[in-house]
């Protein structure tokens, strides 16, 4: 069998459901191929709870959640469900630099406050921010459902004609017959369009590192736990993400993933061992546990600091954490994570889609050459 369409999207994480989601919004016949089951755990987009947050260093990635946001909207409203829950978010520690961070978002007209540690404690109780010098608040953080997301944006796609296929691994990519577009095999049939939008996460350099030349990706088990709250929860947490000593763990209010209500999901940002997608062995580090177990004893006197539960995840890093969102001959090249992607869902996917439609990337930094050239 083989069929076309104007696009393939392979992969059914975030970025691939957001690429399905826009594309198909642009008229465009979409096949996804997806090689697992909807709502697996093996890739990087599982579960109930990711971080939005306008607090970057850098005010590309600030103006990028400007722009994220009302797509955010936009998709919740076409799915009838909410999907992102604005709580707050603090940043402290010194490796966080709350000040700069203050500046950069006031800078580009996000509301935010610089608040003394102990002015903080009082706000939010379940902290201690004794020694970690000022703490930057901002309104406008939260928690999105990415589980929730996918679906609502496949279901989406699909009611507008979309082709989803799960348990379909693509097999084999290559360009099409005579050079022309795009094609991927699978078990089930062969599929071709001019052009596939390749949202592979960490299988990504194995199934197109032959035809388009990459630069290094990291991937890496990443490990989060969920704690308890030692009281009835009253409102949600704020979002947090703290910066010392050489590592940041990030925290939000855990959703159906955390087991008890009002449990805190904490990681540590870029601490896993590196692996690869297919050989990863999704057992949790003991050391990574009791790191996370000391930094809630010292910092979250709320939340009881023993781990009511655990996961991993995979993180694909490139070396400056920047995405790649670039198009080469037939091939939409989709790498958004870093750690960091999530959030930017259904900007992605306008981004992918526009990509696909022949639009330039959407910013320099974005593109293979400049990957390449660092
Ligand atoms: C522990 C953890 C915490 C995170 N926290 C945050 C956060 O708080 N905020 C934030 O913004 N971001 C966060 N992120 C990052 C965010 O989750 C990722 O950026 C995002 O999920 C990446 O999605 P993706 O679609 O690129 O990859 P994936 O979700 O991995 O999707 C890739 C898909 O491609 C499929 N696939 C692979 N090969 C094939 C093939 N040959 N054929 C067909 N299908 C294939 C896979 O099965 C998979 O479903 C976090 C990530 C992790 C791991």
């Amino acid at each position: 069998m083989t069929a076309r369409a104007d696009l393939i999207v392979v992969g059914a994480g975030l970025a691939g459901s957001a690429a399905a989601w826009a594309a198909s919004a642009r008229g465009m016949s979409v096949v996804v191929l997806e090689a697992f089951a909807p709502g697996h755990r093996l890739g990087s987009s599982h579960g109930s709870a990711r971080i939005f947050r306008r607090a970057y260093p850098d005010p590309l990635y600030v103006r990028l959640t400007g722009r994220a946001e009302p797509l955010w909207r936009r998709l919740e409203d076409e799915a009838g469900e909410t999907l992102l829950r604005l709580t707050g978010g603090l940043d402290f520690g010194p490796q966080r630099d709350p000040e700069r961070l203050h500046a950069v978002l006031t800078s580009c007209g996000v509301p935010a406050e610089l608040l003394p540690a102990a002015a903080a404690a009082e706000r939010w109780p379940g902290f201690s921010f004794a020694d970690a010098g000022p703490v930057m608040f901002h309104a406008d953080a939260g928690v999105l459902d990415p589980d929730r997301a996918m679906a609502a944006m496949l279901r989406l796609a699909a009611a507008r004609g979309a082709d989803v296929r799960f348990g379909t691994p693509v097999t084999h990519l290559a360009a099409g017959p005579g050079g022309d577009g795009a094609l991927a095999r699978t078990d089930s049939g062969t599929f071709t369009a001019p052009v596939a939008v390749v949202a592979a996460g960490g299988w990504l350099a194995p199934l197109l590192g032959e035809l388009v030349r990459l630069p290094a990706l990291a991937v890496t088990q990443q490990q989060a736990f969920h704690l308890a709250p030692r009281d009835a929860p009253g409102g949600p947490w704020p979002v947090f993400i703290h910066g010392d000593g050489g590592t940041h763990f990030y925290g939000l209010p855990g959703g159906r993933d955390g087991e008890v209500p009002g449990a805190v999901k904490l990681g540590e940002h870029h601490a896993g061992p590196v692996t690869t997608a297919a050989g990863r062995d999704g057992v949790v580090d003991p050391a990574a546990r009791e790191r996370a177990i000391a930094f809630a004893a010292t910092w979250l006197p709320g939340l009881d600091s023993r781990p009511v539960n655990e996961l991993t995840c995979l993180y694909t890093t490139t070396a400056n954490e920047d995405f790649i969102l670039d198009r080469q001959g037939p091939f939409v090249v989709a790498s958004a994570c870093s750690g960091h992607g999530a959030k930017f869902a259904p900007l992605l996917g306008e981004i992918l889609a526009g990509l696909a439609a022949g639009e330039p990337a959407p910013d320099p930094r974005f593109t293979l050459a400049a990957h390449l050239a660092r």
